[in-house]
């Protein structure tokens, strides 16, 4: 009891992604944020379909609901929300939009903490409105193999510190999983057990997802 107690102190985190699938490295990012940060909760949200060329392949967005419920269900601390899919699963979800919409949920004084890996948290400065989702939530950015996060200091020159002692790195042990790679092996015909959940992997076999 005493431990839950603890635990509620308006710590979120917030793990996006497009979760197709969902796998290890996601849900091991998200437990040792978790951990590290005392998080009462993580909340993964996973993107709607954008009309982008580049997203024509990614599954359904109810498929990758579904996967992320499934991976999920087992840790107390983690839930899965539906705020870009309900409303307009078929345009671009801002995270600047999402992280604005969560905070109204929980009120001014929970404090957001937004989970990122190291490929993503290099893209940021790309992001629609970086500067204010910066003043908005703080970043939790997990090491990940293959991404090096020296160059982070860079991408915040001097003049922009403030923003960058808004973002904390995270060194977590490296798995070397990517959804991508997942996807190449069901195609292939190869195993992905122990890179995604059981349950995730029954779920890919029996909608024949990733196949050819
Ligand atoms: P894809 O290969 O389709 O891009 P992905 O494995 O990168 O998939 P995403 O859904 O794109 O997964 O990523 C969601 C978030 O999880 C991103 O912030 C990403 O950096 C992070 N992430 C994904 N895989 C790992 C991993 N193995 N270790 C640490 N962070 C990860
Ligand atoms: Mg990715």
């Amino acid at each position: 009891m005493k431990r839950e107690k603890e635990q509620r102190n308006g710590n979120i985190g917030i793990m996006g992604g497009t979760f197709d699938p969902i796998h290890l490295g996601h849900l091991l990012a998200a437990e040792e944020a978790r951990e590290q940060y005392y998080l009462e909760r993580v909340i993964f949200v996973p993107s709607g379909n954008p009309p982008h060329k580049e997203e024509e392949c990614l599954s359904h967005w109810e498929h990758r609901y579904m996967m992320t419920v499934i991976a999920t269900i087992t840790n107390r601390y983690f839930s899965v929300s539906r705020i870009e899919l309900d409303s307009a699963p078929y345009h671009v979800n801002y995270t600047l939009d999402t992280v604005s919409k969560i905070k109204n949920i929980f009120g001014e004084d929970c404090r957001l903490f937004f989970i990122t890996g190291a490929d993503a948290i290099l893209d940021l400065t790309t992001w629609k409105g970086y500067e204010d989702l910066l003043k908005m939530c703080e970043f939790i950015a997990v090491t990940r193999p293959g991404y090096s996060l020296t160059r982070l200091k860079k991408i915040f020159d001097s003049e922009h510190s403030e923003l960058l002692s808004r973002i904390m790195i995270l060194t977590i042990p490296g798995l070397a999983i990517s959804s991508t790679e997942i996807r190449e092996r069901v195609k292939q015909g190869k195993t992905i057990k122990y890179l995604t959940t059981s349950g995730v992997e029954q779920y890919i076999l029996k909608n024949n997802l990733y196949g050819e």
